[in-house]
Parts: structure tokens; C-alpha cells; sequence
């Protein structure tokens, strides 16, 4: 899938998990509803960062350019590596490694023990983040260009600033699901990987598979490329996903808010 429809997938994934939350009894307080939803839509960008043309590896200029370089040859490395005999030769490391639970698992937890034990600014970067590419991805067009780089960045540091300060208010849900002292902010780590798993799914979708279940091997193969059937996969940017996914997510995310947020 395209950058937009990997971020509404993300958003309406979280939007559902709040729908569910509530429904075994832990309510989000809605700024975990609303800042959740706006970092698994980042998220869900986030494995591209082994593809120089995807948004993650343009959204912060040389510093993103440079830690895309590295995370596609970390990749390959890992992918010549492990490859069994049933996984094909290829050229570089693209939809391999962070295109994996592992990986999202990884990240996700890494995210979590950087917001518990990095404090507040450890937050503020990992929202920032994050809020750079929600924006990138759910106004992919309006967002587009070099020149408006700045602006988004801008526009993500006071966006990042004011959600921070929501969930640090009392009851505002800095220890949503995790409510032992020092685990404020545990819970950041799960929009992050539903992101990431919520994208994988989003690539097996559109493209021949995504291995998504590495290092676990199937057959011969370790790398195996999950997927539906030939038939029922469509290509990136088509119709399907533009005119019957799209919609389908903003419908999906709008009930999942509203029964997270207890109006239905
Ligand atoms: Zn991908």
C-alpha cells in the first residue's frame, strides 16, 4: 500500500484496539485515543526505512537519509545471513528485516523502555517522531515537497509539546493500562508495534508477501512471503485501495473512536 493508506490502516487499528480496551474495562482517556492513533498512523510508515524513496527516509533530511542507508544494509546483511536454501538471492535488504513481528516487537519495546526510563523529553521525541509522519502520511499530498519540511516539523514540535502536556495532567492517561508508579508512558510502545504489524499485513496485501514471520521458518524457506492468494492480492495505488480500503478505514477508525470513547 501507499504511504496514506499504511497511516489510516494504523490510525483505525488503534482506534479499534481502544474500541476493545473499553470493552474489557480499561478505558482510554481520549488523549491516549487521539495521540495513539496519530503515532500507529506514524508507525505504520515506519518499516520503509530500509527504501530510500519512502517517506520515513525523506521526512528528516540527511539525518533519516543516512539511518536508511544503514538500516538497508543491516537488512541485506541480515537476510544473506539467515536465508535458507528455498529463500531467493536478492540485491538488497528492502521488505526484509524490519518488515517482521520481530522487528515490530523490538522497536516497540525498545520505545516503551525509552519513554519509562528516558523521561520526559525521551516522550517528546518519540511523539515527535511519530508526528512527523502521521502528518506526512494522512496529508500526503498537502505535505509533499522539500520547501514544507520545515513546517511539518514545526507544526509536529507544538503538536508533540501540547499532547505531551494532556497526557501528563492527572488522569490524562500517561498510566493508561499500566498504573504501578514508574510505568507512565508503558504503554507507547504498543501503537508502535501495531504500526509496524498493522504495515506488514498492509504489504501482504499489495505486494508478492511480506515475511512477515522471520526468523520462524517454513519449509525451506525462512524468509517465506506470507500472503493471501494470487487472486485476491491487488497493486499498490490501485482502485481497491484508494476507493474500497481507504473509505472502509475512516469508516472502521470513526466507530472504533466512537466506542472507544464510550458514545456507542
Ligand atoms: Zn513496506
Amino acid at each position: 500500500m501507499m504511504g496514506p493508506a499504511h497511516s489510516l490502516s494504523g490510525a483505525a487499528a488503534w482506534l479499534g484496539v481502544g474500541a476493545a480496551a473499553a470493552a474489557a474495562g480499561y478505558p482510554m482517556p481520549w488523549p491516549v485515543v487521539l495521540v495513539g492513533a496519530l503515532v500507529c498512523a506514524g508507525a505504520a510508515l515506519a518499516p520503509d526505512l530500509d527504501h530510500k524513496a519512502a517517506t520515513i527516509s525523506r521526512a528528516f533530511g540527511p539525518l533519516s537519509r543516512g539511518v536508511c542507508e544503514i538500516v538497508d544494509k543491516l537488512s541485506y546483511a541480515v537476510y544473506k545471513a539467515t536465508k535458507k536454501q528455498g529463500d531467493p538471492r536478492r540485491s538488497g535488504g528492502h521488505r526484509t528485516l524490519t518488515h517482521t513481528w520481530l522487528w515490530a516487537v523490538l522497536i516497540g519495546a525498545g520505545s516503551s523502555a525509552l519513554a519509562v526510563f528516558g523521561g520526559r523529553w525521551a516522550v517528546l521525541s518519540i511523539l515527535f517522531i511519530h508526528m512527523v509522519l502521521a502528518i506526512e502520511g494522512l496529508l500526503w499530498r498537502a505535505a509533499r515537497g522539500s520547501s514544507s519540511d520545515v513546517l511539518v516539523w514545526l507544526l509536529a514540535a507544538t503538536s508533540s509539546w501540547i499532547v505531551g502536556g494532556m497526557l501528563d495532567e492527572p488522569g490524562g492517561g500517561a498510566h493508561w493500562l499500566f498504573t504501578e508508579p514508574g510505568q507512565g508512558y508503558l504503554w507507547l510502545g504498543l501503537p508502535i508495534v501495531l504500526g509496524a504489524l498493522v504495515h506488514d499485513i498492509g504489504d501482504a496485501l499489495t505486494v508478492s508477501g511480506c515475511p512477515i514471520l522471520w526468523p520462524i521458518p517454513l519449509g525451506r524457506k525462512r524468509w517465506y512471503p506470507v500472503g493471501p492468494p494470487k487472486a485476491m492480492r491487488f497493486r499498490a495505488g490501485s482502485w481497491v485501495e484508494l476507493k474500497v480500503l481507504m473509505p472502509a478505514f475512516m469508516l472502521a477508525g470513526g466507530v472504533g473512536c466512537a466506542a472507544a470513547l464510550g458514545f456507542i
